[in-house]
C-alpha cells in the first residue's frame, strides 16, 4: 500500500506558484492580492484562516484578513465582499465557512452569489460551477481540484478507471465527480439515499469519500489495489471512539491523550491492508486546499490583468 503525501504535493504547487507570483508582481507592480473575511471566532476557522495566510504571505501573494464580529449582520458581510469586489488590490476573495448560525440559512449562497466570479478563488459562483459543468472553468472548487493535482502527480491514471464519489456537496462531492469526468473517468456519485452504497464502493479504481463521518469507509467499501482519497475531516474529542477507530496502545490514542482531540477522515485505517494507495488524514487532501486557493489566486490575477490589457482599463 502506497501513501499519497498531500503535504509534498502542496510544497510542489507552492513552489511553482512562488516565480509566477513574483513574475505577476514585477508586471504588475503589486502582488497578487487575495482578501479573506472571516465572521466571528470558530476556532477551527481560526486554524484554516492563519494557515491561509502564512502559505499565502510564503508564496508571494499579498492576503488581506478583515474581520467581523460574531454579531455583524449578512448585510454587513454583503457590504465588505462588495467593497472587496471593487478593489484594485484584490485578485480573489475568500469568505470563510461556516458563517454564523444568526446570518440565516442562506447566507452562505448569498454571499457566494455575490463575489465577483472572476474573483471566485473558491469556485463557488454560479458562474464558474457552470463553466466547470461544461468542461472550461478557470476558477474551480479548492478540494476537488488539490484531489485532482494529487492523483495526478502521483500518476495514478484517471482515463478509464471507475471513480466512485461518496457525497454530494456543492463544494466538494460534485466538483469532484465532475472533475473525474472531464478526464475520462466513468463516476458514479453516491449519497445517504443510496442502497448497497459498500458494494457500488467497491466496484471503484477511484474512490472519493467526502461525507464527514469518521471511519464509515470500511474495506468493505474497497476493491483490492483501490486508490482512496479520504476528503473527511473531523476532530474527535470521545476517547472511546478513537480507542475504537485505531485501537488500544494506537499512536493516535497516544496523540489524544496529549492534546484531547484527533483529527480524522472518513476512512477507517483498516483500509490500508486492501487499497493500493491512500491519502492519510491529516496530510492527504488538507495541504492541497489551501495550495489551490493560492493557485487560484494567481490565475484569477492573471486573467484580469489580461482583460484590463484588453479592454485598456
Ligand atoms: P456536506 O455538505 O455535509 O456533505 C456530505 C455529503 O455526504 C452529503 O452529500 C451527504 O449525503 C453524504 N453523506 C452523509 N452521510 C452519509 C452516509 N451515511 N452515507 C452516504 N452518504 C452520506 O459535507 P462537505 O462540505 O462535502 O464535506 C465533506 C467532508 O469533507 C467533511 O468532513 C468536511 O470537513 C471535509 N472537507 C475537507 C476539506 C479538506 O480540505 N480536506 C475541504 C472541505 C471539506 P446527502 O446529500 O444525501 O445528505
Amino acid at each position: 500500500m502506497r501513501w499519497l503525501d498531500g503535504v509534498a504535493v502542496a510544497n510542489a504547487i507552492r513552489a511553482e506558484l512562488k516565480p509566477a507570483a513574483d513574475a505577476f508582481r514585477a508586471a504588475a507592480a503589486r502582488p497578487p492580492g487575495l482578501g479573506i473575511v472571516l465572521v466571528g471566532e470558530n476556532p477551527a476557522s481560526e486554524i484554516y484562516v492563519r494557515g491561509k495566510l502564512k502559505s499565502a504571505a510564503e508564496a508571494g501573494l499579498a492576503a488581506e484578513l478583515v474581520r467581523l464580529d460574531a454579531s455583524a449582520s449578512l448585510g454587513d458581510l454583503l457590504r465588505v465582499v462588495e467593497r472587496l469586489n471593487e478593489s484594485e488590490a484584490h485578485d480573489g476573495i475568500l469568505v470563510q465557512s461556516p458563517l454564523p448560525g444568526a446570518m440565516g440559512r442562506d447566507a452562505d449562497r448569498r454571499v457566494f452569489d455575490l463575489v465577483r466570479p472572476d474573483k471566485d478563488v473558491d469556485g463557488f459562483h454560479p458562474v464558474n460551477v457552470g463553466r466547470l459543468v461544461q468542461n472550461r472553468a478557470s476558477l474551480v472548487a479548492c478540494t476537488p481540484s488539490g484531489v485532482i493535482e494529487l492523483l495526478e502527480r502521483s500518476a495514478i491514471p484517471i482515463a478509464g478507471a471507475r471513480a466512485v464519489v461518496i457525497g454530494r456537496s456543492d463544494i466538494v462531492g460534485k466538483p469532484m465527480a465532475l472533475l473525474l469526468l472531464h478526464r475520462n473517468a466513468t463516476v458514479t456519485i453516491c449519497h445517504s439515499k443510496t442502497p448497497d452504497l459498500a458494494r457500488v464502493a467497491a466496484e471503484a479504481d477511484i474512490l472519493v469519500a467526502a461525507i464527514g463521518r469518521p471511519g464509515f469507509v470500511t474495506p468493505a467499501f474497497v476493491k483490492p489495489g483501490a486508490t482512496v482519497v479520504d476528503v473527511g475531516i473531523t476532530s474527535l474529542t470521545d476517547r472511546a471512539q478513537v480507542e475504537r477507530m485505531f485501537g488500544a496502545g494506537s499512536k493516535r490514542l497516544e496523540t489524544f491523550d496529549r492534546r484531547g482531540s484527533v483529527t480524522v477522515g472518513d476512512v477507517h485505517p483498516s483500509v490500508a491492508d486492501v487499497a493500493g494507495a491512500l491519502t492519510p488524514v491529516p496530510g492527504g487532501v488538507g495541504p492541497l486546499t489551501i495550495a489551490m486557493l493560492l493557485k487560484n489566486t494567481l490565475i484569477a490575477a492573471n486573467e484580469r490583468a489580461r482583460e484590463a490589457g484588453r479592454t485598456g482599463r
